[in-house]
């Protein structure tokens, strides 16, 4: 994390470039007046604590009262080893019952009955959605489409959160994906939503990988409100195709609904 002036004079450099036309120029006024009243206002107080000092004490961000577990991050596959994690898959009655267009997502509903196991502890499938972007990043690199299946264990008490197992699946545009054709042309245009015919969209589950370092993992949170951090994240290591049609067309419905990759703060990620 940077000082408190350090992002300002940082701003200053970047915007004078070629293209900078007299707006520009006013903008690296303010900003290069920003930076001089920081440092005078630091060298008049030396005693009072610098912003930087006290995001130490306490490294949350202004305005939200989430902790340091959040989602999604840029995964460095070199380093994400050495989790041995066995995951089981009960898929029996993985057919989607409800399909939603929620104005910020398309979202596919399940009934219960379907599970997913990760280290002995069982997670209910209810729901899947897409992200236009990928929200997780693989080494640097961002995917024009991710896919979030989210599981969950219900809380013993009304005060405790739940906790989710969600399995993401980042797309790289190529073949036609067949379980997003069987729903797609079905996905309402305006904010509503409609129950599908059994049997019409089904995870299939032989086609769900269970093997070890399929997968990377690690702990974060929810990537909209209220961002809870109760999530084991499976990261499928293997990219999916879905055709540039498929992810225009859901990219058209959904509009960007990608959070920004969220820092590690000493988490490590694993397989
Ligand atoms: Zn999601």
């Amino acid at each position: 994390m940077e000082g408190p002036s350090a992002p300002l004079c940082y701003a200053r450099v970047t915007v004078t470039t070629p293209t900078a036309i007299p707006v520009a120029a006013l903008v690296v006024f303010t900003l290069t007046a920003a930076c001089e009243r920081k440092s005078q206002e630091i060298k008049r107080e030396p005693a009072q604590p610098t912003e930087r000092e006290s995001d130490a004490a306490e490294p949350t961000l202004p305005g939200l009262d989430h902790g340091l577990l959040q989602s999604p991050i840029n995964i460095l596959s070199k380093q994400a080893e050495g989790g041995h994690h066995e995951i089981a898959v009960n898929l029996h009655h993985a057919d989607a019952e409800y399909l939603e267009n929620k104005g910020h997502t398309i979202e596919l509903d399940f009934p219960s009955g379907s599970s997913i196991t990760l280290d002995g502890r069982e997670y209910e499938l209810k729901q899947a959605h897409f992200h236009t972007p990928s929200e997780h990043q693989i080494d640097g690199v961002t995917y024009p489409m991710e896919l979030h299946v989210v599981n969950m264990i219900e809380p013993e008490t009304p005060d405790d959160p739940p906790r989710y197992l969600v399995i993401a699946f980042l797309y790289r545009m190529g073949d036609e994906d067949p379980v997003i054709t069987s729903f797609l042309d079905q996905v309402p245009e305006d904010e509503s939503g409609e129950a599908l015919e059994p049997g019409k969209v089904h995870i299939n589950e032989a086609e769900m990988q269970t093997g070890t370092g399929d997968y990377y993992h690690y702990r974060g949170s929810l990537t909209t409100p209220p961002y809870t951090e109760t999530v084991d994240w499976l990261i499928q290591r293997e990219i999916v195709e879905a055709s540039p049609e498929q992810i225009r067309r859901i990219h058209r419905l959904e509009g960007d609904n990608a959070r920004h990759v969220q820092a590690l703060y000493g988490r490590t990620v694993d397989d």
